[in-house]
């Protein structure tokens, strides 16, 4: 029997594999998903059928454990139950937050499997449980950091505390749950264990809480991939304490690919991950940057229909207010009235677009638009000073200028899509709101830049209207 486990979690490990690589494309991403949930319940039914590798203790015939096949069961059907009416619901614009729980979740998950292995009381070696520890540390973290952060995003903690030598007090309570965690491996048997175990989780869940609490709402995806790649870690530590390789592997895998997003959500924000968790950004650097030259000028729908209508070519740069107004559907409408009246058009995103990696292009596909008209930053740059008209719906910092000319701007350095270089540029706004990372824009008020004012999916539609008058 025990072979017939681990063939069946070897089958998990790389149907976890192949969906995660096919995720990396759009065009195959659905396969990817589906890869891996069919992964995820073969290794649930495996893990449900026969707990133990060895075979032996198989939950529906051992003696006594009846209560446990009822609270499997219960646990399975209201989790699953949950996360089912979640995933129906939430907004697009909510993923972030949803992302927090269910990575929270993964790390309690750890951090308790590792309680119950020391509320067990059974000998474990060193090795074990150290892992054992780790697991629940950086578990414990991620649970309770991953909580703030959902709390931060979903706008109910609004507040950012920030400790007098905050990188001290931090330091301070990482070295103390080391110490009490390397106690807990040493002393095996002691009699004071319980009191250690209580005061490791409480001091462990307590240091996620001051260690994200500090970070600002704009770093706060980064922060959240931050914490899914210490999920995985720590899922992956509990997977070798409970000797079950499908939970070692993915853990790996979850830990290896939120380590690469992390790098590359901060890469592409130009915020060293260090500098997002130690010295996030301050309502004064937020509102920093030199004078801004010149002044906005307004278009209305009848001339930028006209622009874009008899151009040759039209980039169309989707941001976060897109997303909110739900215009997607809308835009893909203008792309094929454009394409129809022989006008070249494609989509320009860049990484962070949106409030997560990857949000345009999701919505996007979601209107049908071809994956072939989307483009990368770097694929897409050098194409806008051959561009007639940049329309910019609902994004603002990814296109701001002074990313690569202000040096005092917080955001100096961040890589932008360049908009401002096409002959002409129309953004889509409601008012003068600034972006996300609360600076003004220097695009806005460029002498080739003019401004459609109204909410996204409004102003698209009386674009719309009018370009059908021209056809
Ligand atoms: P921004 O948040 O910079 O700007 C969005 C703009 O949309 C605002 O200026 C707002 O202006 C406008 N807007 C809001 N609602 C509507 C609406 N209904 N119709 C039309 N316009 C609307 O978005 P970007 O996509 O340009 O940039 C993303 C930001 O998020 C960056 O700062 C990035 O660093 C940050 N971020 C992104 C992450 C990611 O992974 N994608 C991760 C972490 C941070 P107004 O109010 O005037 O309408």
């Amino acid at each position: 029997m025990a072979f017939v486990v681990h063939a069946v979690y070897f089958a998990v490990a790389i149907l976890f594999i192949l969906g995660l690589k096919a995720m990396s494309s759009p065009v195959t991403a659905r396969k990817g998903i589906m890869w891996a949930g069919v992964g995820m319940i073969l290794a649930t039914l495996v893990t449900f059928i026969y707990p133990n590798t060895d075979g032996a203790g198989l939950l529906f015939f051992a003696p006594g454990k009846s209560i446990n096949l009822i609270l499997t069961v219960a646990a399975i059907a209201i989790g699953g139950g949950v996360a089912w009416w979640l995933g129906k619901v939430v907004k697009m614009t909510d993923m972030p937050q949803m992302v927090a729980v269910y990575n929270g979740m993964g790390g309690g998950a750890a951090a308790l499997i590792a309680a119950v292995e020391f509320a067990r009381g059974e000998h474990l070696t060193v090795i074990v449980s150290t892992l054992a520890v780790l697991g629940a540390l950086i578990g414990s973290v991620a649970f309770s950091g991953s909580i703030v952060a959902f709390l931060k995003l979903q706008g109910i903690m609004k507040k950012t505390w920030r400790l007098p030598a905050q990188n001290l007090v931090n330091m301070i309570l990482a070295a103390v749950a080391v110490a009490l965690g390397a106690a807990i491996v040493l002393l095996a048997g002691n009699p004071a264990m319980p009191v250690m175990l209580v005061a490791f989780f409480v001091l462990s869940l307590f240091f996620g809480v001051v260690l994200t609490s500090p970070i600002g709402g704009a770093d706060m995806p980064v922060v959240i991939s931050l914490l899914n790649a210490f999920t995985g870690l720590a899922v992956g530590f509990e997977g070798y304490v409970l000797g079950n390789p499908a939970l070692v592997i993915a853990g790996i895998v979850v830990g290896a690919s939120g380590t690469l997003l992390t790098q590359l959500m901060a890469k592409a924000m130009n915020r060293p991950i260090t500098n997002v968790i130690f010295t996030p950004i301050t309502g004064e650097a937020q509102a920093g940057g030199g004078e801004i030259e010149g002044s906005m000028k307004e278009l209305g729908a009848m001339d930028a229909a006209a622009m874009m209508r008899y151009a040759e070519k039209v980039v169309i740069v989707p941001g976060y207010g897109m997303a909110v107004a739900g215009a997607q559907h809308k835009v893909w409408e203008l792309t094929k009235l454009l394409e129809e009246a022989g006008v070249q058009v494609k989509f320009a995103i860049h990484p962070v677009a949106g409030r997560m990696p990857g949000h345009m292009n999701v919505l996007l596909a979601e209107a049908g638009v071809p994956y072939d008209m989307i483009f990368d930053l770097e694929e897409i740059n050098d194409e806008f000073p051959t561009t007639d008209v940049a329309l910019v719906i609902g994004a603002n910092d990814v296109v701001n200028p002074v990313a690569r000319t202000d040096k005092g701007s917080p955001i100096y350095g961040m890589p932008i899509l360049d908009a401002d270089r096409a002959q002409s540029c129309i953004v889509i706004k409601r008012g003068k709101g600034a972006g996300y990372s609360g600076i003004e824009n220097a695009l806005f008020y460029a002498e080739n830049t003019s401004m459609l004012y109204g909410s996204a999916q409004q102003a698209v539609a009386d674009v719309i209207t009018q370009i059908k008058t021209l056809l």
